[in-house]
């Protein structure tokens, strides 16, 4: 059973103006195809094949092209999941009551995971994660993730992709105001569902 690119729940134009058509079209059907290939590619004939891509995000000593390839392929399919274009606002379900009970209120909580994305040198991901119970903030290299016990560890439940791919075609070198238009397109409904089965 070989990883397929997952289809977005929405057009590549829908999350515009806050994230471009397409930015979004070169990202999922070049960027997140590209990965998907290249980790099937890369468990062919391995003891990882067969296995969800929790368990190889998971696994001990992975392969560089492993590594990189699933991580890809993991992180893009949360990302794409967790936006949406009637998103943003403040959460006033249960994971916007941990938010407010960890971070003291939503702008706090704001401004502590667009910190981690703005300053995530290079390539990388900022990740909201449940771990134990607790709601953490991190951020990681490349496309290194959370199960792989980088960072915070945990379940990660929210993600932003601060590659320069994920960005650059309509926001050049201001990160600040991509993450910031991030905030615009999250899917808290998705974030909650997550955000239950991790507790
Ligand atoms: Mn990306």
């Amino acid at each position: 059973m070989k990883f397929e690119l997952p289809e977005l729940e929405y057009a590549y134009n829908a999350l515009e103006p806050n994230i471009d058509a397409k930015t979004m079209e070169i990202h999922h059907s070049k960027h997140h195809n590209g990965y998907t290939n290249n980790l099937n590619n890369a468990i062919e004939g391995t003891e990882l094949e067969g296995k969800t891509i929790e368990e190889i995000c998971k696994s001990e000593g992975l392969s560089g092209a492993v590594r990189n390839n699933g991580g890809g392929f993991y992180n893009h399919q949360l990302f794409w999941q967790i936006m949406t274009p009637n998103g943003g606002g403040e959460p006033t379900n249960e994971v916007g009551s941990a938010i407010v009970r960890k971070y003291g209120d939503f702008e706090k909580f704001k401004a502590e995971f667009s910190k981690a994305a703005a300053t995530r040198f290079g390539s990388g991901w900022a990740w909201l994660c449940v771990n134990n119970g607790e709601l953490s903030i991190c951020s990681t290299a490349n496309q290194d993730n959370p199960l792989m016990q980088e960072g915070c560890g945990g379940k990660p439940i929210l993600c932003l992709d601060v590659w320069e791919h994920a960005y650059y075609l309509n926001y050049q070198n201001k990160r600040p105001d991509y993450i910031n238009s991030f905030f615009n397109v999250i899917n808290w409904r998705k974030v909650n569902k997550l955000y239950l089965e991790a507790l």
